[in-house]
């Protein structure tokens, strides 16, 4: 069995893979409204070479994938997508991060084509606070995304939820209560300087100290056993048995667990968010490499992972590709 490890022995296990970095909505925090730096679509990996990547990252030791995007349902074919990744031999688990706006209809097909979790992002559970955040009028069919995903089997359903000072940052305890009640799992992520605005600024940050503050003003918290390689801090609330996470990506870093990769929709191996280099699979792919040859580009990336994403680090330069088209 191969195993992509890096120099201070971080064994990689997981592999995002951005299906596109288009998106159907426009979360401040991600993308400006006006947005239109798309990537050319002719780079876009076709599902033929996104199934041969992940087939090679699979042979070196991953075994856990996570379609992520931009917006993954906004892959026509996204149902085939799953089905011939879970045709793979050893094939991995495989996840996915949506925002569900069009997950009502693919729900019960991704379930049959084999996938078994899911992420969805939902930061506000009012109508005019999700306009404010994210451009567009379309909560109900969010709610609409996560019950038919409930319906459909998936389990866990994992919430993720960025808090923004001035808009949504007083409805922790809120989305905690509704988490509980309808029996989903709530993540609260840190804001992260990875927005194409560039609208990122420390002084604004909701931090994963304000959020466990805020929490324990309604819910007992208790630290749950090793995260292992998880972003999230779990704890149980009120003891239990259900939990809330706080990735608290920006002032509490877990690169030291990081066995996490990243493959971008146009064909670029990153090894970290942050990173500034990528290695280019797709021009390789189409000029012809061999299998081994894709294998040892995976290899390379990860021996030159470095130990942290630097983001409190004064000398730390934002990556020049917005979360959107790097895949979060
Ligand atoms: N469109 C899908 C969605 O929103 O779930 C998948 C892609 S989105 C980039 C993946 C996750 O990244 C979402 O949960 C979103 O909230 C989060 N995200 C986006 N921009 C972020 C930022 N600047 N800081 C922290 N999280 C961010
Ligand atoms: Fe789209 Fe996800 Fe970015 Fe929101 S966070 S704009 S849903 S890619």
């Amino acid at each position: 069995m191969n195993t992509l490890i890096d120099t201070y022995g971080r064994v990689h296990r997981n592999l995002r893979v951005s299906l596109t970095d288009r998106c159907n909505l426009r979360c401040t925090y991600c993308m400006p409204h006006d947005f239109a730096a798309w990537l050319p679509s002719e780079h876009q990996l076709t599902t033929d070479e996104l199934v041969r990547v992940i087939e090679i990252a699979v042979s070196e030791g991953i075994n856990e994938v996570r379609l992520t995007g931009g917006e993954p349902l906004l892959r026509p074919d996204i149902v085939e997508i799953v089905s011939r990744i879970k045709a793979i031999t050893n094939a991995p688990i495989l996840t996915m991060t949506t925002n569900a706006l069009t997950l009502e209809k693919v729900a019960q097909p991704l379930v049959d084509a084999g996938l078994t979790r899911i992420n969805i992002s939902l930061d506000t559970l009012d109508r005019d606070r999700f306009k404010l955040m994210t451009h567009r009028d379309r909560i109900d069919d969010v709610f609409a995304g996560i019950k038919a995903a409930q319906a459909a089997g998936i389990n866990p359903i994992k919430i993720n939820a960025v808090l923004l000072k001035g808009v949504n940052a007083d409805e922790a305890p809120a989305l905690l209560e509704w988490a509980l009640a309808n029996n989903l799992a709530l993540r609260f992520i840190e804001q992260m300087p990875l927005d194409a605005g560039g609208i990122w600024e420390r002084s604004a940050l909701v931090t994963a100290d304000d959020i466990y503050a805020d929490l324990s003003t309604r819910y007992q918290l208790t630290p749950c056993d090793d995260r292992g390689s998880s972003p999230a801090e779990e704890f149980f609330v009120n003891g239990g048995p259900a939990t809330v996470g706080i990735i608290g990506s920006v002032t509490r870093p877990f690169c030291g667990a990081c066995d996490r990769l990243r493959l971008t929709s146009d064909g670029q191996l990153r090894s970290c968010l942050f990173s500034l280099e990528e290695m280019d699979l797709r021009t390789a792919m189409r000029n012809g490499a061999s299998d081994e040859d894709i294998a040892a580009r995976f290899r390379k990336t990860v021996a030159g992972k470095l130990p942290g994403h630097g983001i409190n680090d004064p000398k730390f330069i934002q990556p020049q590709r917005p979360m959107s088209a790097i895949g979060g």
